[in-house]
């Protein structure tokens, strides 16, 4: 959001996946906004003796401009308002077309106002307002007709039935086609997004999601302070298992590993395949103790999965690099970096075991 909008709008933020309800809500502003040029415009030209209009109608619309300024007002920065503030626009609306309708009998063009009325309802409150809308505004047309000076002659009045019926069928089908068309886009675009972010194979996070998971959940143990720590877990000897036994084989062990490690993780902690046979662990809220402790669990747990390929079962294990949270640790890359270290001393040391960063 630019600065201009910010300050338009009141600061309110939509999330990507709210596309339609930022358009509503843009849309109700510049319908008030109108609302308060169009009823200013009237009272001043009265005023000027430039357009002549009965006093009951000026003062109608000096109530219409307020109401106008008063929901701009309230609606400024509370999105949770939209529904409210826009049903009691459309009731304002309504009430003075209904007044010019009646007290400007010399403007047999005031009737348009119903019409440019109906696509906004259609688009802020959905089809079954569309409609309502659509039937009170015939109600107001028929019944004020008969108070009015100089009425509408049937004819007149056929033919306004006739258009505005056009009209809201027209707007119907389009706003019912439009949501339909944008619920099917955002829910694609989240489907998008969810497989952009993981591994197929394990169904863990890929390596971009979970870096961008750990700089969220770094910047926030950074301003609390709270330590935390990486685990860096790598399969031993992988590359054997594939040649012996095939890839496949070689996706089972990857995906019960994964399933192991998934066990073993909490909902804070975030876990990623961040390479083919390497995974990686964040851990909020943890020191280097609790690191050490979950990671020989782990370690353990790999050692007795014994994945099953046909009729064989694997012993796997992995090397565990283990790093806690430093003061030069500003980034995952600083860390992970370490826990890195850490792993590549346990596979010299011999692997299977879990090591930590010196
Ligand atoms: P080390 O103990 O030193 O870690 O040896 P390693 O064999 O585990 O490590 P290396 O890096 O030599 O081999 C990793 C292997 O992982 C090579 C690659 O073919 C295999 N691999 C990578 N991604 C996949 C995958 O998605 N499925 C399967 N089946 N194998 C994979
Ligand atoms: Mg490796
Ligand atoms: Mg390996």
């Amino acid at each position: 959001m630019t600065k201009i909008e910010s300050l338009l709008f009141g600061g309110v933020n939509f999330p990507e996946d709210e596309e339609y309800q930022r358009f509503q809500f843009r849309l109700l502003y510049a319908l008030l906004l109108m609302g308060i040029f169009f009823s200013g415009l009237f009272i001043l030209a009265d005023r000027l003796q430039v357009n002549h209009l009965s006093g009951l109608h000026v003062r109608n619309n000096i109530a219409y401009f307020a109401t106008c300024i008063v929901l701009t007002a309230a609606l400024y920065g509370h999105k949770e308002r939209f529904l409210v503030i826009a049903i009691l626009t459309e009731t304002a609306s309504l009430l003075i077309y209904l007044s010019a309708l009646i007290l400007v009998p010399d403007d047999p063009m005031r009737i348009l106002w119903y019409f440019i009325n109906l696509p906004a309802v259609y688009i802020l409150l959905g089809q079954i307002a569309g409609v309502c809308v659509t039937l009170i505004s015939f109600a107001c047309i028929f019944a004020a007709n008969r108070y009015i000076s100089a009425p509408y002659s049937d004819n007149a009045l056929t033919t306004v039935v006739l258009t505005f019926t056009y009209s809201s069928i027209f707007f119907f089908a389009y706003s019912k086609r439009f949501v339909s068309f944008f619920k099917r886009m955002t829910e694609a675009n989240r489907q998008l997004r969810e497989l952009a972010a993981t591994d197929p194979l394990t169904g863990l996070m890929n390596a971009r999601a979970y870096y961008a998971t750990c700089e969220q959940l770094i910047s926030g143990a950074l301003r609390t302070g709270a330590p935390f720590a990486v685990l860096f877990i790598d399969l031993d000897h992988f590359k054997r298992v594939n040649d012996t036994y095939g890839h496949e084989a070689g996706d089972t062990v990857l995906r019960d590993t994964a399933a192991c490690l998934l066990r073993n993780t909490r909902l804070s902690d975030a876990l990623g395949r961040i390479g083919g046979e390497e995974f990686s662990m964040f851990l909020p809220n943890t020191d280097l103790q609790g690191a050490l402790t979950l990671a020989e669990k782990l370690r353990l747990d790999i050692e007795s999965l014994m994945p099953t390929t046909g009729e064989t079962q694997l012993k796997i294990t992995a090397s565990i690099g283990v790093a806690p949270n430093l003061p030069h640790h500003h980034a995952i890359e600083d860390i992970q970096r370490d826990a890195d270290q850490a792993m590549y001393h346990a596979k010299q040391e011999g692997r299977n075991r879990v090591t930590c960063f010196a």
